[in-house]
């Protein structure tokens, strides 16, 4: 597989290449860069959104001249996106191991797949959540009863801390747990099996946020044991607009429409009081009303493929090797402090954060940007309370953004991640 742009180094590719010793902090380290095309970059943001695969954007241009609106259309061209559409499901669906009955449905993204559960949860259902989540996965709930979990400091302490809390929970009722896989923060792998275990064993559902997981992991939705997964497309090397729900169709399908609109209505029809009856699809099309992004599904279903085709046990391997060098560069700089929740031994995917002691993280990133061509992230990274949690900071300390210079001694308050993959 190569990167999309020749422009763009990713992180495989470059190791592959000789590394570069740059000078940062007045030392010298090791960063992988590589020159493609005119422009040398290393971009390192990979968590935020991979570069779309080569083999993707093939598999859509490919496609472009004979695009149509699908579902219902009797011309050739909309049966055959159709297909394509329909087929697109299906690869995702063995992508993630679906058992029967399992829906999945496309929507714009790991944001929008949460709050379409969020949207179709049943009365009274309680969620279960800790505080150390991606706010995409901690946010769209506020209209449940909410728990929020202390953040654990061990995988053991994780599946303790829900099971105290299900063990507290008035039973009977329905109650969701909601779980990141691997955080986009410290990058450490959740013991997702063992969080879906304890869920049942208390009656709960759990839903799995596999934004940062799947690109970089089997996921396998039967092998877990959950109930839902979400992820986006762009981060698993597809473009940007287009995310998947995936899971039990019960409480999607006794749900009222995520949206209301033409797709999602099997028949309409007016009533002799002036008023309008609707008979709602019981398929994912259900919660697809409107035209659908095809293209998005569609280049979907070809990173599913790609990745599937590339083998996750090479793909794993070979980010474990760069995450391994990454940590042991990183170690030798007694100014940067990696950030964890876990043991240093935490299964991890691509995704590390760190302070530089005396550094305003958005100074350094900005630095590491104009000066050596790698582009990081740097800020709070939609994890604000996880984030202050490590870097022991409080609220008042700062706006969203724009924190003041840490001098030598004093906590930073942002923090810079360097992501990457194995995919392209
Ligand atoms: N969950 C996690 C763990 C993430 O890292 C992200 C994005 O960074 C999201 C959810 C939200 O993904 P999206 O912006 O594609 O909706």
């Amino acid at each position: 597989m190569s990167a999309a742009t020749t422009v763009t180094a990713t992180a495989a590719a470059a190791d592959a290449a000789a590394c570069t010793p740059l000078e940062v902090l007045g030392r010298d380290v090791s960063v992988p860069l590589v020159t493609g095309g005119e422009v040398t970059y290393a971009a390192l943001d990979y968590a935020a959104s991979a570069p779309a695969l080569q083999r993707v954007w093939d598999d859509v241009a490919a496609y472009a001249p004979y695009y149509g609106s699908v579902h219902r259309g009797a011309g050739y061209l909309s049966q055959l996106s159709t297909d394509l559409f329909e087929n697109s499901r299906r690869t995702v669906e063995e992508f993630l191991g679906c058992r029967a009955g399992d829906q999945v449905v496309f929507t714009r993204s790991t944001t929008d797949s949460l709050n379409l559960l969020a949207a179709a949860l049943p009365a009274d259902c309680q969620v279960f959540v800790f505080e150390t989540e991606h706010h995409a996965s901690l946010l769209p709930w506020r209209d449940a009863r909410v728990t929020y979990l202390n953040a654990p400091r061990t995988p053991d302490e994780a599946v303790a801390t829900l099971e105290r809390a299900l063990a507290q929970r008035e039973p009977h009722g329905p109650a969701l747990v909601c779980v990141t896989g691997a955080s986009n923060v410290t990058g450490e792998i959740w013991p997702v099996r063992e969080l879906a275990a304890a869920a049942h064993a208390h009656g709960a559902r759990i839903v799995l946020d596999a934004a940062q997981l799947a690109p970089h992991h089997p996921v396998d939705i039967a092998d877990l044991d959950v109930d839902w997964v979400a992820f986006s497309g762009h981060k698993l090397y597809a473009p940007f607009g287009a995310g998947v729900l995936a899971g039990r169709s019960d409480w999607l399908q006794e749900a009222e429409p995520y949206l209301a609109g033409g797709g999602a209505s099997r028949a309409v029809s007016r009533r002799e009081d002036g008023g309008v009856d609707v008979e709602w699809h019981t398929t994912a099309a259900r919660h697809e009303a409107g035209s659908p992004n095809v293209i998005g599904a569609y280049s979907i279903a070809s990173a599913c493929k790609a990745l599937t085709e590339a083998g996750f046990d090479r793909l794993v391997a070979r980010e474990q090797e760069l995450i391994a060098k990454l940590r042991a560069g990183l170690a030798e700089v007694s100014e940067v402090r990696v950030l964890s929740l876990f043991s240093d031994d935490a299964a991890r995917v691509g995704v590390l954060s760190f302070v530089v002691d005396g550094w305003n993280s958005s100074h350094f990133a900005a630095a590491l940007s104009a000066e050596y061509g790698i582009g990081v992230r740097d800020g709070l990274f939609c994890a604000h309370p996880l984030v202050r949690t490590l870097l022991g900071s409080d609220p008042q300390e700062q706006g969203e953004c724009g924190a003041p210079e840490a001098a030598p001694g004093q906590k930073s308050l942002n923090a810079i991640r360097v992501s990457f993959g194995a995919g392209t």
